[in-house]
């Protein structure tokens, strides 16, 4: 199958915008040119009037909990994709924290064959690190894994390695990249123990006070002296504070660079004056900080401080964020509003670059990311609305039916994606 994508605003990230089209070749880019295509349409091609709107390379969300297997109540690879591929995300990398937990090539290769049946979206998926685990690290083959996740903070899970021997012997001999959640786990203790007493467990907004700056930076700090002195490659996993931000050098691209850092749009969109009116939706792990904070973390994209955008995509039922700062649980489904948000908050061609561009060059994403002849025909068309568009609950593909983004005006809309051209989904491939 073949689809001509014309009459469209060519956004690839690398280059500024121009009018042009897009040929497919099955699940690849035949073609890219400028104007109007003048050329004969091959048969049986599909021809899409763009009408204008933007085509961008389908965004890599590098960050998601799709919860399968066995949270399956919350969320499931064929509902979570579906959603994905409805926002303009066309691959994703899954997180190891389901149950089982995918600290194993066993669980990791049951995750490649669910997501082989199910996936509405290209698939990677990481392996967790534990304390225990470290010879089935060192087996896998990182063309296939797609990184070793590290918790050095609790988050939904049991996969908590903060004992500094364990992390460092992680670290030590790591032939994958690793991808840490950086919050220090006696940092949060301490302050915990130390606030309770004369906490007001009814008020969510506590939650940035139990999880404060100090433990974001002394965990990305550590994490980086540690990568530093074995020259592990390292990801640093939402990024949340105005100082994490100034550990990182600006750069263009994340090719060849040993350290990288990763933001999520909820810290881009909200700060701890949003609890006020969105209270435990907001409710996630790093916690969101100040205003000052989400300034800087966005101006850290614009100067690639910080490299990609990436969801952390972490749905749960309504009912389990009710009840106070300690019952409500963290985390919320993003997957499918982040890429018009993005669109809303800054430049095209940058969004393309942080969303597709720099997660595929970072993870070493095998011919997608990037809107180039030969790569996969992985795409979105987006259109600008004149009027914009409240999100609502109602419109939530995710399986637990709700999203933080609701009641958010956007002025963007996914038209339609393409994964491989319209084939179907594949497994994502990495190179080292
Ligand atoms: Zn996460």
């Amino acid at each position: 199958m073949n689809v001509l994508i014309h009459n469209a605003l060519i956004v690839s990230g690398e280059e500024a915008p121009f009018a042009g089209w897009l040929l497919t070749d099955g699940a690849l880019i035949a073609r890219i040119g400028r104007g109007e295509y003048v050329g004969e349409r091959p048969r049986g091609c599909e021809v899409v009037d763009a009408c204008g709107a933007m085509l961008l390379p389908g965004a890599i969300d590098c960050h998601v909990h799709f919860r399968e297997p066995g949270l399956t109540h919350k969320a499931t690879i064929v509902s979570e994709s579906a959603a994905a591929v409805a926002g303009g995300v066309t691959s994703y990398i899954d997180m190891p924290n389901c149950v089982p937990t995918t600290t194993t090539l066993a669980a990791w290769e049951d995750k490649m064959q669910r997501a082989e049946a199910s996936s509405a979206a290209n698939y990677g998926f990481m392996l967790g690190a534990t304390s225990g685990n470290l010879a089935e690290l060192q087996r896998a083959d990182y063309s296939q894994v797609a990184a070793v996740k590290v918790f050095m903070g609790s988050s939904t899970g049991n996969m908590l390695l903060d004992e500094r021997e364990a992390l460092r012997a992680v670290f030590a001999d790591q032939p994958g990249r690793v991808v840490v959640h950086a919050e220090d786990q006696r940092i949060i203790n301490e302050v915990t123990a130390r606030l309770r007493p004369t906490l007001d467990v009814a008020d969510i907004s506590a939650h940035s006070r139990l999880r404060p700056v100090e433990a974001c930076v002394a965990a990305t700090e550590r994490a980086m002296e540690l990568a530093a002195h074995y020259g592990t490659r390292l990801h640093v996993a939402h990024i949340t504070t105005a100082a994490e931000t100034r550990l990182f050098d600006a750069a263009d691209s994340p090719a060849g660079r040993q350290i990288t850092g990763e933001v999520s749009p909820h810290h881009l969109l909200w700060c701890t004056d949003d609890y006020a009116r969105l209270g435990a939706r907001i409710k996630m792990n790093p916690a969101v900080k100040s205003a000052a904070d989400r300034e800087a973390l966005r101006e850290a994209l614009r100067q690639g401080r910080l490299d990609i955008v990436a969801t952390d995509h972490a749905p749960h039922l309504l009912g389990e964020k009710e009840g106070d700062v300690f019952h409500a649980v963290s985390g919320a489904p993003m997957v499918q509003f982040s890429l018009p948000t993005m669109l809303d908050m800054f430049e095209p061609t940058l969004t393309a670059h942080r969303m597709a561009n720099c997660p595929a060059e970072l993870f070493g994403i095998d011919r997608r990311g990037f809107l180039r002849e030969g790569y996969y025909a992985d795409l979105v068309l987006v259109e600008r609305l004149a009027e914009p568009h409240t999100i609502t609950d109602s419109e939530v593909l995710s399986l637990c039916g709700w999203t933080p983004m609701a009641g958010y005006a956007t002025r963007h809309r996914v038209v339609r994606s393409w994964v491989n051209g319209g084939t179907g989904a594949m497994a994502l491939r990495f190179r080292g």
